[in-house]
């Protein structure tokens, strides 16, 4: 069977840095795919869709809110010329019932052990409109190392560099934040991988730099410390969201070579800025990010948090505006009070203003969001500090000779900008 799986493009951001990264739901979805399944990948930010070729099924994955309403034009596209077409990933979960206007099928929760079914339904012409599988989790051994050979590595790459990897260790998350859809997705208990197949996916991908994507590494000491001890070996820099604020923790990482961390900054306070410096004082780097337009922000307190970050010395940082995705506490609370102002799914891209602020007008945080980026950069752009970031790595590989130098062959290939994330970290 042909089965093309395609991953929808969108608007790219203005404020962040140019490149695409490899997606990560479709390889992982891929590995749950029998071996018999011919996939042709398409991810459409850097590839066009050739809608005339000889293709059986479509998948479309889509992570983003921001992807729905192209997959929703591709899915037409293909049904009008018979074809039938799935869609799943995080996205299709948060957006389902819409979704199945534009689908034959969607699949709702996590594929592993489940494709046999769906195949054999389209192979029957029974296939079902959904599958819902979000309230039954598969069992955590299940998942294996994900497909990346679907992919077309050289399309990976910013000036001759290859990006990350992505890979996952872990599944879910305890906790249940104001404006993340993780504990509707992923159900509030964390799922942690048998260590020994999460390290062999780790040690066998082609690539020295990685981006651990787990919702949040800081979940369960012993499971993170077994990680990081059979990781140290592996001799791999990645990068990922929280780590446990322990020291000893926080010294494992760094020898299994925690790069830098995504953490989210959301106060001025002496935690924070002590969380920060023990990072640091781990050689470990701290890229913030930021959500503004909280219930308690005013302008002035937004001024004094950017303020703040300088004064912490973060080596990047992302800002974003509050953004109500469906089935977060933040859309449940903001939908009851009549203070969402769009409903077109493009513009939730988390640097549009989408809904009515409590302490400013929607005009007034959308020029704040400005003002972050402007005056966190002023001095220093983005791409300096980026740079000193990546200068981290390149000695890290010198010193354990894992370094390989840029590939001046994919210079020319064309370059886009990664995207938010459906969850504030
Ligand atoms: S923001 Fe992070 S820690 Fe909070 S619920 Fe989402 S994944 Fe978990």
């Amino acid at each position: 069977m042909k089965f093309k799986l395609i991953y929808p493009k969108w608007a790219k951001l203005s404020r962040q840095t140019e490149f695409h990264l490899p997606p990560h739901g479709p390889v992982v979805f891929a590995a749950t795919l029998p071996d018999n399944i011919d996939i042709d990948f398409i991810d459409e930010n850097l590839e066009t869709i050739d809608f005339d070729d000889d293709v059986d099924f479509v998948g479309i994955s889509m992570m983003l809110t921001v992807q729905v309403k192209r997959g929703w034009e591709i899915a037409d596209n293909y049904r009008k010329r018979g074809i039938k077409v799935i869609f799943g990933g995080i996205a299709t979960m948060l957006h389902a019932e819409e979704t199945m206007e534009h689908a034959d099928s969607v699949f709702l929760g996590e594929a592993e052990g489940r494709m046999a079914q769906v195949l054999s339904d389209f192979n029957h012409d029974r296939l079902q409109p959904c599958y819902d599988f979000l309230s039954e989790r598969p069992d955590i051994d299940l998942v294996g190392a994900a497909r990346r050979d679907i992919l077309n590595r050289k399309l990976y790459n910013f000036k001759g560099v290859q990006m990350v990897d992505l890979v996952h260790a872990s599944r879910g998350c305890r906790f249940n934040c104001y404006p993340c859809a993780v504990s509707y997705l992923g159900g509030r208990v964390f799922r942690p991988r048998p260590i020994d197949k999460a390290v062999a996916e780790i040690a066998g991908i082609d690539n020295n730099r990685l981006f651990i994507v787990d919702n949040s590494l800081a979940q369960d000491t012993k499971w993170e410390m077994d990680l990081f001890r059979e990781m140290i070996p592996l001799k791999k820099n990645w990068c990922s969201h929280p780590i446990e604020d322990n020291p000893e923790v926080l010294d494992l990482a760094a020898q299994a070579g925690a790069w830098y961390v995504y953490q989210a900054v959301f106060d001025t306070s002496d935690y924070i800025k002590e969380r920060i410096k023990r990072y640091h004082d781990h050689g470990i780097g701290v890229e913030g990010t930021i959500l503004l337009g909280l219930d308690s922000h005013t302008e002035d307190s937004i001024k004094r948090l950017i303020d703040f970050l300088l004064e912490i010395e973060l080596d990047l940082a992302e800002f974003t505006v509050l953004t109500p995705f469906p089935h977060t506490k933040a859309y449940d609370e903001l939908n009851k009070n009549n203070r969402i102002l769009s409903r077109d799914w493009d513009d939730f891209s988390a640097d549009r203003v989408v809904f009515q602020p409590k302490n400013m007008s929607s005009q007034k945080l959308q020029e704040l969001l400005d003002y972050a980026w402007n005056t966190f950069y002023q001095d220093e752009p983005q791409r300096i500090k980026m740079a000193r970031l990546f200068k981290q790595v390149v000695k890290k590989e010198m010193e354990n000779n894992t370094f390989r130098p840029r590939d001046r062959s994919l210079t020319g290939q064309s370059f886009g900008k990664p995207v938010n994330r459906e969850n504030a970290r």
